[in-house]
């Protein structure tokens, strides 16, 4: 049998409630902060990530799922959605109509990474970046709206972490200082942090390999050394999260991995699952869209790691559970050809609905009724249909009763309260 790639994998029926429930949630609140859902294409050149990302990191270097198509293009399914929406903003001139322009996108990434509990090589984000806002107040929404889908999702237990990594005018000198500091620490660097330490000194901060990380006690921090537009920009940040009620962490090491990212950086942390990780992650990143080709528009946005996510909401009580409103039950041929317009009926109404046409006998159509775990059935036998009714019954409290037949949705609406 042909089985699934490795890191790859199926979202199954029994878990698919969970994903629609919390992408509805995303949804929902997003557009209600004036952001619009765009669907930017899976497979793109190159070139795009290349030039976006940078080629020193991992994500380009060792990651992405890159092949020549026939006619021998290089072409890669996307690492991120970044850069996807923003060669989109500017193929389509979608800053022609409006200087200020909020999308959001949902889908799946690629990365070939080495695949464990959270880590997968397809995985889903749900993206939010907003165009043509200079203000430090659109970081500041941004994380508010962050923290506020995983206050609706009762995901607690988890932190915003704040800082800020500079601009082009400070952030060199800053390279600088750290690679100097960075140098006397070389001996106890891994390969790869030596290797990219003159080339690119921030990224090593962000190295996971423990012996690195415990070679940098203190390393010099980004905001000890912000130039007076940076500086006051990330006060501005901090100031309006205060002003929101949103507790944040000033976490003077995280500088998060791409090329493109400026001034603001931040994550959502969490400790549910054990060690510290990271369930989302945003920046600004105001060079990105005169870099790809576009007007020199500022820009941010965040990505949430969908499958993290779904894994802290299953691990809260009852987040499972999503069997039908009602399970009809017809017993006989007759009533089961009855039955069948009334199941259309209920659907139709917006109830969710099974129906058994097995014939089997009542009490095998009541055992599969629990194990779907339906809140009601409807039974219909003939003396019921005779009588103009049927009985409800409910499977949590046992309690049954006899509802008339006419207007049956309505009836059971209010019987089972939807
Ligand atoms: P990034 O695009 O690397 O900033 O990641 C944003 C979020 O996506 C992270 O905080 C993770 O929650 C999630 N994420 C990144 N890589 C993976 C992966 N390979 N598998 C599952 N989730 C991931």
């Amino acid at each position: 049998m042909i089985q699934l790639i490795r890191g790859f994998k199926d979202i199954l029926p029994d878990d698919i409630h969970q994903w629609q429930h919390i992408e509805q949630t995303a949804r929902n609140l997003f557009e209600s902060f004036g952001f619009t859902e765009i669907r930017p294409a899976l497979l793109e050149k190159t070139d795009l990530f290349k030039r976006s990302i940078g080629e020193d990191t991992d994500i380009v270097g060792k990651e992405m799922y890159t092949f020549a198509d026939r006619k021998g293009d290089s072409v890669t399914l996307r690492p991120e959605a970044t850069a996807s929406v923003v060669r989109s903003y500017i193929q389509h001139k979608m800053y022609a109509q409006d200087p200020v322009r909020k999308l959001y996108t949902i889908g799946p990434m690629f990365r070939r990474e080495r695949p464990q509990k959270g880590r997968y090589r397809q995985f889903y984000q749900i993206n939010a970046e907003a165009f043509g806002i200079e203000s430090p107040l659109m970081d500041a929404q941004l994380i508010f709206m962050l923290v506020k889908l995983f206050e609706q999702l009762s995901i607690d237990d988890t932190t915003a972490h704040i800082n800020s990594l500079g601009c082009p005018e400070c952030r060199p000198g800053f390279k600088k200082i750290l690679a100097g500091y960075l140098e006397s620490k070389k001996e106890a660097l891994c390969e790869n942090c030596r290797s990219r330490m003159t080339r690119n000194p921030l990224r090593v901060l962000d190295c996971k390999v423990p012996s690195c990380r415990k070679a940098l006690d203190a390393p010099p921090e980004m905001t000890s050394y912000l130039c007076g537009e940076c500086d006051r920009h990330f006060t501005r940040v901090k100031t309006a999260l205060n002003d929101y009620n949103i507790p944040f962490k000033l976490d003077k090491n995280l500088v998060r991995g791409l090329d493109y990212y400026s001034r603001t950086t931040f994550e959502i942390q969490t400790l549910s699952s054990g060690a510290q990780s990271a369930i989302a992650g945003g920046d600004r990143y105001d060079g990105l869209v005169e870099m790809l080709g576009g007007p020199p528009h500022p820009a941010g946005g965040f990505a949430i790691g969908f499958d993290r996510l779904v894994e802290l909401f299953n691990q809260q009580p009852g987040a499972k559970v999503k069997g039908p409103d009602v399970f009809l039950a017809p017993l006989g041929e007759t009533c089961e050809a009855m039955a069948g317009k009334w199941a259309a009926e209920l659907s139709l109404s917006g109830i969710r609905t099974e129906i058994d046409f097995s014939g089997k006998s009542l009490k095998s159509l009541m055992k599969r009724a629990n194990r779907l775990q339906a809140g009601h059935v409807l039974i219909a036998g003939e003396d019921e249909i005779e009588n103009g009714s049927a009985i409800l019954r409910n499977l949590h409290t046992k309690e049954q009763v006899d509802i008339p037949l006419a207007d049956l949705s309505e009836t059971i609406k209010m019987k089972i309260k939807l």
